[in-house]
């Protein structure tokens, strides 16, 4: 989403929004602040401000915010926690000046080196009480990244109000790609209509948002026939 706004900017995409009767859920991603260069790190916050600026000129609800892996050279994982804890607490001031929330989204742990240190709910709870920012901080469940979690339903319970995104889609057993070949619902092993079912639970009422990253299969398909996929998937309860 990011990359598109880039090309026309945001006015111009905030037009282009308003013609189509469209509303925008979340931009994504910010983030990807873990540096231990203080320079680089600086940049990537700037650039993150940037986003919750753009963000609130297309009306989007929140920010999608990934923390970032560990950065070229680093090993110290505890330190790039740290740092993408001090870049969350960065962007709050901001966020709550735009009116657009953060909502942090945990990836699974294979990514943990290249897309994110927050592996868990659990560690996105934990930073979420550290901050207290309840008013702008939430977070985004992705149902791919957090499925295998042990304790998922208790945290689905701790977190409450605060999963403000649902991103949804399918662990396939045979992947090839753990970040790019993602399964359609109802195509793979996840418990799709019980973590569905623990969110409601807990008053979650947003959007289901089917995230597909399926380089092999689905994004090689015209737009329309994945639509229609998507939708009988809904109409079966497969997720
Ligand atoms: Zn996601």
């Amino acid at each position: 989403m990011e990359r598109q706004l880039q090309g026309i900017g945001a006015q111009a995409a905030a037009a282009v929004l308003d013609d189509h009767a469209m509303t925008v859920l979340a931009l994504c991603p910010g983030g990807l602040f873990t540096q231990r260069d203080p320079g680089e790190f600086e940049t990537a916050l700037t650039a993150s401000t940037r986003m919750l600026d753009d963000a609130a000129a297309i009306d989007a609800r929140s920010l999608v915010v990934i923390t970032g892996g560990l950065a070229p050279g680093e090993r110290d994982l505890g330190f790039a926690r740290e740092r993408a804890l001090e870049g969350l607490a960065r962007l709050v001031p901001h966020a709550r000046a735009c009116g657009v929330r953060i909502a942090l989204e945990p990836l699974h742990p294979m990514v943990c080196g290249f897309r994110s240190v927050v592996c868990t709910l659990r560690e996105a709870n934990d930073m979420c009480d550290v901050l207290n920012a309840p008013d702008v901080l939430g977070i985004a469940l992705d149902t791919y990244a957090v499925w295998w979690e042990g304790d998922l339903p208790a945290q689905i319970a701790r977190a409450g109000s605060r999963i403000i995104g649902y991103h949804v889609s399918d662990w396939l057993t045979d992947t090839c790609d753990v970040r790019l070949d993602r399964g359609m619902p109802g195509d793979g092993i996840i418990d799709l209509v019980g973590i569905r079912g623990q969110l409601e639970e807990h008053g979650f009422r947003g959007h289901c948002e089917i995230e597909i990253f399926s380089q092999r299969n689905w994004w090689q398909r015209p737009a329309d026939e994945v639509l229609t996929v998507i939708k009988e998937r809904f109409t079966q309860d497969a997720c």
